[in-house]
This record gives C-alpha cells, sequence and structure tokens, in this order.
C-alpha cells in the first residue's frame, strides 16, 4: 500500500492517524504541554544522501524501504514529534547535511543542549573519510557543548556489503573514529556502533538500544520483565511500541536478532487483522485495545504469545509449546505486568507534573529524572 497515495489515509497496517498522541492516562487536559517539557531529544546527523531521511521514514513512519528510492533530499531541517503516550517520548532533529555545525548561523548550545543523543549516520557503501571528518567535528562540538549526550553512529546501508567487509568496514569505521576522538583531546567520550540497514530489522533494533538509553524507567522495566520470564516459563519477552515496533525493552538475556523479527511480524499480524476485522463501524481508528491478544503456535514447537498493554505497548512472549499448558498461570502473571507497568506510568507522570509546577512556580526541580526507577525498587 503506498504511503502517499491511499486514499483512505493507510499508512502499511495503520490508518494515517493511528499515531503517537498525547498520554491519555494523565485526563487533566495539559498532556501535552507537560510532555514537551520531558522530551529527550534525538539529533540525527550525516552526509547528504546518508540514509537520514529513510531511516526516518521507514521507523517512524511506515514508510517501505522501496518507497524511499523517491524521497527528495533534505533542505531544511525536519523536526519529528515521536510523542507517543507510553514510555518513548522524543523529537527528532534532521538537519540536513549542509547545516555545519560550527556556522556562527545555527544556535548549537539550545539545540545541542537539551540533546539526549546524536545519532550520526555514515553511508557505509560510499567513501566514508568525509563522514569520519564530519563525525568528529560534530562529536566534538555536541559534548562540549552538552557532556551528557550519547553519541551513537550508524554504519549504515550494510544491506549491500557482503559478511567479511561489513566487519572490516565496522572495525575500521570503529578504529579511525576512536583515534580522531582521541587526536582531540576526547579519547574519554564513548562511541556507539551499529550495523544498520532500512532492508532488515537491524535499523529497528539499533533504534531501540538508542531509545532505551533515553528512558529513564528502562532498568524498572527489564526487571519486571525478568521477573514475569522466570515466573512463567517463558524465554524471551520484548516490549514493542505498537507504532514503530521498536522494543522499549526486554528481559536480561541475549537478543538474537531472529526472536526479535518473528516479535515484529507477529505486531504487525495483529495490526493487519485488527485493521481489517476489527473494525467496528467505520470512523474507528484504533482497533489495538484492551482485547488485542494473539497466539501463535509455530512447527518447531515454539508459540508466540502477544497481550495489549496499553493503547501503544504490547507484550510479545516467546516460549516452548510445553510451557504453555498452564496458560492460566501465564495469564496472571501478565496482569500483575501490567499493573505494574501502569504503576511506572503513573508514577512518572506523577513526577513530571510536579517537576512542571515547581518550574512554572520558579522553584529548583528536586525530582530526579529516573524517580520512577528507585521508588519502585
Ligand atoms: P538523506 O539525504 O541523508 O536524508 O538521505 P535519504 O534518506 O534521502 O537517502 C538517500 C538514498 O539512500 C535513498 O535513495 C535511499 O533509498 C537510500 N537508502 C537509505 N537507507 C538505505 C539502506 O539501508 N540501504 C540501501 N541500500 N539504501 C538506502
Amino acid at each position: 500500500m503506498s504511503y502517499q497515495d491511499d486514499p483512505n489515509g493507510y499508512v502499511g497496517s495503520f490508518p494515517k492517524d493511528f499515531t503517537y498522541g498525547p498520554f491519555e492516562q494523565n485526563g487533566d487536559g495539559d498532556s501535552s504541554s507537560l510532555q514537551d517539557d520531558h522530551k529527550p531529544r534525538i539529533l540525527l546527523r550525516g552526509l547528504r544522501r546518508s540514509g537520514k531521511s529513510s531511516i526516518q521514514k521507514v521507523v517512524f513512519h511506515k514508510m517501505s524501504p522501496n518507497e524511499t528510492w523517491f524521497l527528495e533530499s533534505t533542505n531544511q531541517m525536519v523536526k519529528d514529534d515521536i510523542n507517543n503516550s507510553s514510555l518513548v517520548q522524543f523529537q527528532i532533529w534532521d538537519f540536513p547535511g549542509q547545516i555545519d555545525f560550527l556556522d556562527p548561523t545555527f544556535d548549537s548550545d539550545t539545540i545541542l543542549g537539551g540533546c539526549g543523543a546524536l545519532v550520526f549516520v555514515i553511508d557505509a557503501q560510499d567513501d566514508y573519510q568525509d563522514a569520519l571528518d564530519k563525525l568528529q567535528l560534530t562529536v566534538t562540538k555536541a559534548y562540549r557543548v552538552n557532556s551528557n549526550i550519547k553519541s551513537e553512529v550508524f554504519i549504515h546501508k550494510v544491506d549491500g556489503l557482503n559478511d567479511d567487509y561489513k566487519m572490516d568496514s565496522q572495525g575500521d569505521i570503529h578504529h579511525r573514529a576512536t583515534d580522531d576522538l582521541a587526536e582531540a583531546g576526547l579519547h574519554h567520550v564513548h562511541l556507539s556502533f551499529h550495523l544498520t540497514s532500512i532492508y532488515d530489522h537491524s535499523i529497528f533494533e539499533a533504534f531501540s538500544k538508542v531509545v532505551q538509553k533515553l528512558i529513564p524507567q528502562w532498568p524498572t522495566l527489564e526487571n519486571l520483565l525478568n521477573i514475569l520470564i522466570s515466573n512463567s516459563g517463558i524465554e524471551k519477552a520484548f516490549l514493542l511500541d505498537v507504532v514503530s515496533r521498536i522494543y522499549i525493552a526486554t528481559d536480561s538475556s541475549p537478543v538474537d536478532m531472529q526472536s526479535y523479527e518473528l516479535g515484529c511480524d507477529m505486531m504487525d499480524v495483529v495490526m493487519d487483522i485488527s485493521c481489517i476485522y476489527g473494525m467496528v463501524d467505520e470512523t474507528e481508528t484504533n482497533t489495538f485495545n484492551n482485547e488485542s491478544s494473539s497466539l501463535i503456535k509455530l512447527n518447531n514447537g515454539t508459540v508466540l504469545y502477544l497481550r495489549e498493554v496499553n493503547k501503544f505497548l504490547a507484550l510479545v512472549c516467546i516460549l516452548r509449546e510445553e510451557n504453555f499448558q498452564k496458560q492460566g498461570v501465564i495469564d496472571y502473571n501478565f496482569l500483575c505486568f501490567r499493573h505494574a507497568i501502569t504503576q511506572v506510568f503513573e508514577l512518572r507522570n506523577k513526577c513530571q507534573s510536579s517537576g512542571t509546577d515547581r518550574r512554572r512556580s520558579g522553584t529548583p526541580d528536586a525530582v530526579p529524572n529516573g524517580a520512577a526507577d528507585s521508588t519502585e525498587s
């Protein structure tokens, strides 16, 4: 289905207006301004044609990878609000490659000051020397303005490379980028590297890891998932953002790409079926609700089980068929898990609104961002 042309406004599995919106649980009518105050910012940088707009469109706007061939090159800054009602709240600022951080007209203090992560995209299919030079300038500037910023490097378009070349490029880019930073006196700055492509799930996985670093409640979520899986005979569980399919948390066992792909595919199936058969009347836009769940048995004895956590989050569990015999226990544990997640949200909202009130009245903010973790445990 076409992103631009569909007369019904459908984007892949989603009606166009099924997108990120304000958090409904606030119920105080002031949620959007409240969220804006707290929204961490992700800055997307890289040379022209490195793939920045494509990444943004594919991950957050459901564009199919082939449609990115027709994307116009960015000539102005694009600010994209990912205003999810759950824990995923941030803005992506996509800068055209030609805007220079060192340009005096560029208000780097304001832009970099409130920024949580800098994602630098390098086209691995091209000669990357210029990109590395720009990476060094960008990270140096960003770090000087905001020493808390997380620097992430996407070695992008790796779909065109064979495995050996991929690993060689990663090693080479890693080596040269860290050497460049050391030369600039920034050997203590940590760069994280991710091999990515819009043609597979690697871009979703990489973005998941970036977003997780910006969620202060992330350790609490991981803990809750650990408790859930160990008490339910589950092998792997992902807390998926319904709109983008990035996982905002998983249990602490290692992630293998195949399990994550299975989880994403299941999410797609549920959304497709819900949109086709779940609509009671034409005006209904959100067919993913607290009755949404799905069970898929694979022919290798694996069970995939999906449950709705809230309007924007789903839990996907992967387990052995024999461990699914006591489904009642799993369902009970899931309800406890959902209740705990709701409490995490409520606590976060309370912390945010008291922080906002304090700021409005001019009192310093005494509530740390990660308050949900400490109080929850
Ligand atoms: P921007 O100028 O950095 O925003 O770059 P665009 O997003 O416009 O992408 C430039 C070109 O790279 C487009 O033709 C995309 O289809 C292509 N592209 C983006 N991501 C990938 C990828 O992962 N693999 C491949 N092979 N091509 C990609």
